[in-house]
């Protein structure tokens, strides 16, 4: 038996409702709305504009920075407008509009069939960057840039993360049983790009058919398929690095600093399908679920359907929702509005029913300590919710480690007080943020003021 983590929660993992739903192809609609930015990082910019005829796969906005992601049609159409549109999570942001013309059209050169032992890691990491792919467990760091690590880093291991711990969610699990192959290839052009010899798949032994495929997929390779035990965050990196590798990533530091990366589901069949057959990424599984769906489902969506769309595909409601989430109940993003598109990272949409939430209001912190002992990361959330709640975020940086919290919410979902700690932590990294690039701008204002002193002279 593995070793777990320290702390983590047990919640009901709700994913009887889509388990056994085979993947479905969710109707393309008659427009889309893709969004300039679907991942962290630098937004693209347009380089189509109103009135453009595209085609499926085309690039319709780009950036030069490194740390972006290219974005391209899903459908063939007609572009018929550019402007700021309802995101999934940032409000507004610009989004190009294609009314599709249903003719479902590749663009030129798509698709293409590439053996990827013919291609060069440079070459398949240029291919990865063009296709524009993303983490698509919902963290949508740009993937060219994590399998780019710089030459000080030796990365010696490679994970993917098939743990998939959010409640409700299985778009993961379904892909594993349903496109092993590519999930597969994916992995081994990965570990040709890293250059590692050494692989692991990590999976909860509560997907024990996703354990039996992908062990059978994996036979006689150095790739090992090894199931976890159930508990949440078990897909958080550095769980899985631990609970995998025994190393552990220091504080303030990344995967990449003890040897490992790691890729989720998702990421890998989108390497595999831009790699092998040229398609850029412009589609994903998702899991619709929830007490307040008709017909909870996992369904292959076109990037920019929106979630209106997807929910009437599964019959629309059936009860009134009290919450609908992009993502899943632990991390996933509150949304108040249906009229947002489905983007890269969405790897559920959940509309919650009055029986699936734990309400109530928020109290003050009695010191129970659960918070505590749940915390995966060691950190003590209750100090740093009252931190939050005063404003304080340097001691909170400083004193509590906050830059070390991942999120989880693994805290909120023990405290019998209903305390907003996630909410106060995602505050206060904001506001520690805008006080480094305050200091940044500061230092580069100074250093030019240098610069021009010594003209002067
Ligand atoms: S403090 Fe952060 S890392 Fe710790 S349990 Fe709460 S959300 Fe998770
Ligand atoms: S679980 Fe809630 S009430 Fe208990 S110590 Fe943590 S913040 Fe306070």
């Amino acid at each position: 038996m593995l070793k777990s983590f320290r702390g983590g929660v047990h919640p009901d993992d709700s994913k009887r409702y889509t388990a056994d739903k085979p993947i479905e192809k969710a109707p393309v609609p008659d427009k889309v709305y893709i969004p300039v930015r679907q991942h962290i990082g630098a937004p693209t910019s347009p380089i189509v504009k109103k009135g453009d005829e595209v085609k499926k796969g085309q690039l319709i906005a780009k950036s030069d920075a490194f740390v972006s992601a290219n974005v391209h049609s899903s459908v063939s159409g007609k572009v018929v407008d550019v402007a700021e549109y309802p995101h999934p999570n940032f409000g507004k942001c610009l989004s190009i509009v294609i009314q599709n013309d249903g003719n479902d059209e590749w663009a030129e050169g798509i698709p293409v069939e590439r053996n990827w032992n013919d291609l060069t890691g440079k070459e398949i990491i240029g291919i990865i960057r063009e296709a524009g792919i993303v983490g698509m467990g919902g963290a949508t760091f740009p993937a060219h840039v994590k399998l780019s690590p710089p030459p000080n880093k030796k990365i010696d291991v490679f994970i993917l993360n098939g743990a998939e711990c959010e409640p409700y969610l299985t778009s993961d699990y379904r892909s594993m049983l349903e496109y092993t192959d590519r999930i597969a290839s994916g992995i081994k052009i990965i570990m040709k790009v890293l250059n590692v010899e050494r692989g692991f798949v990590g999976i909860e032994d509560n997907k024990k058919k996703a354990i039996e495929i992908m062990t059978k997929a994996f036979e006689g390779t150095n790739v090992q398929v090894v199931g976890l035990p159930t508990k949440y965050p078990q897909g958080a990196e550095k769980m899985l690095i631990n609970v995998l590798t025994g190393r552990e990533v220091p504080s303030g530091g990344l995967p990449m600093d003890v040897g490992a990366v790691v890729q989720n589901v998702g990421t890998c069949i989108a390497v595999s399908d831009a790699v092998e057959r040229g398609i850029p990424l412009i589609q994903r599984v998702t899991t619709v679920s929830g007490g307040a769906v008709k017909e909870p489902k996992n369904l292959l969506v076109r990037v920019g359907t929106t979630f209106k769309d997807v929910i009437d595909f599964c019959g629309g409601f059936k009860d009134t929702p009290v919450k609908i989430l992009s993502g899943g109940p632990m991390m996933g993003m509150a949304e108040s509005n249906l009229d947002i598109p489905v983007i890269k990272g969405v790897s559920g949409i959940l509309a919650l029913a009055k029986s699936d939430v734990n309400t109530g209001t928020e109290s003050a912190c009695i010191r129970c300590g659960r918070c505590i002992k749940a915390c995966p990361m060691g950190l003590n959330p209750s100090m740093l919710s009252i931190l939050g709640q005063n404003n304080l975020y340097e001691e909170a940086k400083e004193d509590y480690n906050l830059l070390d919290c991942v999120e989880c919410g693994s805290c909120v979902y023990t405290c019998p007080a209903k305390r907003n700690i996630v909410q106060y932590i995602k505050y206060m990294k904001s506001k520690n943020a805008a006080a480094a690039a305050r200091e940044k701008a500061k230092a580069a204002a100074k250093e030019k003021e240098k610069e021009k002193e010594k003209v002067e002279k």
